[in-house]
């Protein structure tokens, strides 16, 4: 067994859980009644944590929490279709002219 992730949040823990899972790798929470509080009053070990069972998921997790959990591939860049500005993925508005972008729907369906 192998320590995989900590947070001092049980949902989050439990949406790693939860990943995980959909990717084949068993894993279970350890700590979970413990109150996260004590880690903030300087209570050693009190952060819930995630442990994979079999080892050789070790790097198959670590990657899958980098890629799912800790940095979510970025949204597209995209174009205002009322001033042409090119606009960073995370944006919903145009950061110039404040235009939400071109829906694309229309191609689906029709
Ligand atoms: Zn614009």
């Amino acid at each position: 067994m192998k320590h995989i992730y900590t947070h001092d949040n049980i949902v989050v823990l439990h949406s790693v859980k939860n990943i995980l899972a959909l990717n084949d790798i068993e894993s279970y929470v350890k700590n979970e009644q413990t109150v996260p509080v004590g880690a903030q009053h300087g209570i050693g070990n009190t952060f819930h944590e995630l442990w994979i069972l079999n080892d050789h998921d070790y790097i198959a997790a670590t990657e899958l929490i980098a890629r799912e959990v800790e940095n979510p591939s970025p949204k597209a860049a995209w174009v205002c279709g009322e001033c042409s500005e090119e606009n960073d993925g995370s944006f919903d508005v145009c950061w110039k002219c404040q235009s939400a972008p071109v829906e694309t729907q229309a191609t689906q369906g029709a």
